[in-house]
């Protein structure tokens, strides 16, 4: 069990909740633009959100963002601790630094003495394009070198007195990535902030961080996510939170499953998951909706489901737990499933 660390009102390790991270890409100084796009991530689902604070006028705009928002903020920071220390007075609630590149002993001193003043943690923040000399020296560009790299930038804080600490080592190759955060979940127990950097766009940037984020959190490594798509950041929400749902470690949603179809298919399949999935994505209880084109297979398929049904020419069976319990004419499948869900009390 990794420790816990709090985060604003939110945790992180220590068996909390997975978090959904995300990160602005609006300029951060731009008040209204970001704070417009904090409020479209967090309606999607978003936990945690970063911004760059790369300029004095941008950890200026954290407080007028603060004010504005309550959703815990990080202010991600390169080089320029007097940045971090800027954040940290106008009250942003976590900073990832690496600590490697913040400036020498004395810069990382004093933001882990601000951060420890202000109760607020830090993410150590190690990438693959960032490696210690060091590092790369002894492993080559490896899982070894990443994870080690990770392991050194927490002991320069550790050797700071502070421990209030969360870990990310992440680099585009998804077998390296995963690779290392393993060596550093055997390591340490920090929690750990995982995802696949610089994943690019399109459908392998989102197959990379299924595969890259679900492969760990399998194996129950992994504290918080953020999956890092190019373009409009929403979408790395809704691909984290899919992730979560797709694992069963998030289970407040209907979950509707159905079959692929196939010449045995009675009923609008599709659609009829469609229209199940609509009326009921506001629900944020879980419970199993299975959708089944045929009753030859529909039955047997469907029986782990609260309640289904399973195709027929002009009836469909409806079905709980695998029992059949009425058949209805297809026209009217969906009110009777949904006036089911209702009597369970899911609406
Ligand atoms: S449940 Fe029936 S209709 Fe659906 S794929 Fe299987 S055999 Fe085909």
């Amino acid at each position: 069990m990794t420790k816990r660390i709090r985060i604003k009102d939110r945790y992180i390790g220590g068996g909390a909740e997975i978090t959904v991270q995300s990160m602005t890409n609006t300029r951060t100084e731009d008040v209204p633009a970001t704070l417009a796009q904090i409020r479209r991530l967090e309606r999607a689902g978003c936990d945690i959100v970063r911004m760059s604070v790369n300029t004095p006028l941008a950890a200026e705009a954290i407080k007028e963002i603060k004010r504005e928002t309550t959703i815990p903020l990080v202010a991600d920071i390169h080089f320029d601790h007097t940045l971090a220390l800027k954040a940290i007075e106008n009250g942003i609630d976590k900073i990832r630094i690496n600590p490697s590149n913040i400036g020498g002993d004395r810069a990382l001193r004093e933001v882990a003495a601000a951060c420890k003043d202000h109760g607020i943690p830090i993410r150590v923040g190690v990438n693959g394009g960032s490696l210690e000399k060091s590092s790369l020296d002894r492993y080559g560009y490896t899982a070894e070198a990443l994870a080690d790299s990770a392991l050194h930038s927490v002991s320069l804080l550790e050797a700071c007195g502070f421990d209030d600490i969360v870990i990310s080592a992440k680099c585009s190759d998804v077998t390296m990535n995963t690779a290392a955060y393993r060596i550093i979940s055997r390591s340490v127990d920090y929690p750990l902030h995982i995802g696949v950097t610089e994943a690019g766009g399109g459908d392998l940037a989102i197959a990379k961080s299924y595969i890259g984020i679900g492969s760990l959190l399998m194996d129950g490594i992994g504290d918080t996510i953020r999956v890092s798509v190019t373009g409009d950041p929403i979408q790395e929400v809704y691909a984290a939170d899919t992730i979560l749902k797709a694992l069963g470690l998030r289970r407040d949603f209907v979950e509707v499953i159905s079959c692929p179809t196939c010449a045995r298919t009675e009923i609008k399949v599709d659609e009829l998951a469609a229209e199940v999935r609509r009326a009921t994505a506001h629900i944020r209880k879980h419970y199993t909706v299975a959708i089944m084109g045929c009753v030859v297979n529909g039955i047997g398929e469907g029986k782990h489901a609260d309640i289904g049904v399973a195709g027929g020419k002009e009836k469909s069976a409806i079905i709980k737990h695998g029992e059949v319990v009425k058949t209805i004419s297809n026209d009217k499948i969906l009110d009777e499933l949904l006036r089911e869900m209702k009597e369970a009390g899911i609406d």
